[in-house]
């Protein structure tokens, strides 16, 4: 039998927790803020960052949203980060990626400030993760390392496979599964679009942590019998809905399921995760930056 892992309620019950301590942060006069910062026109990033405000609501954390018109200079932006670095009621700050092609990336990160950076992009952070010591772990793949755990699958000693390098997703995944800790200690590959023969790498690995953007891209005869397979990606493909799309990841579900010993599906597996993951670091900032100690 293989098992579905159900990300919608591991995301509810971490959530639960994180409430619980931000309730707590709240009751010491230390309500958790969380700035989300939009300047782009996308409708995918609205709604993005208007889940992660709802999920602020639901989670008892106070959220604030900023928009900037998307051809405002970049100091616009720059000037705005800065305030809100400033701001004692901020304890977490999310620029909504992607900004406007005028506007340097990198330079938005590195902007930030370290402490409130609860997406862990900023170089001090990914420094830290990478050193063994982090502070805020990027929120997909500690989302996927959360559903791991409670799985029951353990990471010690195994072969793991992430596909993709991203720095958002793939090379903190693998970071994390490297990890002398707990949640970590497997012997990790990173594949990416110039891998030779993905399949053999697929094949002799327990498990596999998707994360290429490609739909459907591994099938059920590429994986190992039992493997553990975790699905990050989110692709839109044409399907004769409502909606005139369906959402599929980067795992062939149905043949993967047939040889897999546990699966994340998609949607209501990976992604929800990820929103859990920024409430609990921001809820984590609120608690380093007061000095009121949670049990996260
Ligand atoms: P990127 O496009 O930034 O990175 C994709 C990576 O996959 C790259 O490293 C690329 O290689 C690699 N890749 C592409 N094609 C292949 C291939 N055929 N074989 C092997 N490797 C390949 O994507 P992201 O990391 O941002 O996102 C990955 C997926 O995860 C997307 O579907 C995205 O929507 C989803 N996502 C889901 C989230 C969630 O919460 N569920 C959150 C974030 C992302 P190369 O470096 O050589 O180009």
């Amino acid at each position: 039998m293989t098992t579905i892992i159900d990300g919608k309620e591991i995301a509810e019950r971490i959530r639960a927790d994180v409430s619980n301590c931000a309730n707590r942060l709240t009751d010491e006069g230390v309500t958790p803020g969380l700035a989300t910062v939009l300047m782009s026109d996308d409708g995918a990033s609205e709604t993005y960052v208007s889940m992660k405000q709802r999920a602020c609501e639901e989670t008892g954390i106070e959220g604030i949203h900023e928009e900037l018109d998307s051809d405002r200079p970049a100091e616009a932006l720059f000037d705005r980060i800065d305030d809100l670095n400033e701001d004692p009621t901020v304890h977490g700050i999310l620029v909504q990626m992607p900004v406007p092609n005028h506007v340097d990336s990198r330079a938005v990160l590195e902007r930030i400030d370290p402490m409130k950076d609860v997406d862990g992009f900023h170089p001090e952070n990914v420094g830290r993760l990478v050193a063994g010591n982090p502070r805020f772990k990027p929120c997909t793949p500690h989302g996927v390392q959360k559903l791991l755990a409670a799985a029951g699958v353990d990471t010690e000693g195994k072969d793991a496979v992430v596909v993709g390098r991203s720095d958002i997703v793939g090379k903190p995944m693998a970071n994390l599964l490297i990890q002398k800790a707990a949640g970590g200690n497997a012997t990790t590959t990173v594949c990416h679009s110039h891998t030779d023969d993905l399949t053999e790498k697929l094949r002799r690995s327990d498990i596999v942590v998707a994360a290429a953007g490609v739909p459907e891209m591994i099938t059920g005869d590429m994986i190992s019998e039992g493997s553990v397979v975790i699905d990050v990606g989110v692709n839109r493909i044409d399907a004769d809905s409502e909606k005139g799309y369906e959402l599929v990841g980067d795992v062939d579900f149905k043949s993967a399921k047939e040889r897999a010993s546990a699966i994340t599906p998609v949607p209501g597996g990976v992604g929800p995760m990820t929103i859990a993951m920024l409430m609990y670091n921001t809820v984590k900032a609120a608690s380093l930056q007061s000095g009121v100690e949670v049990n996260l």
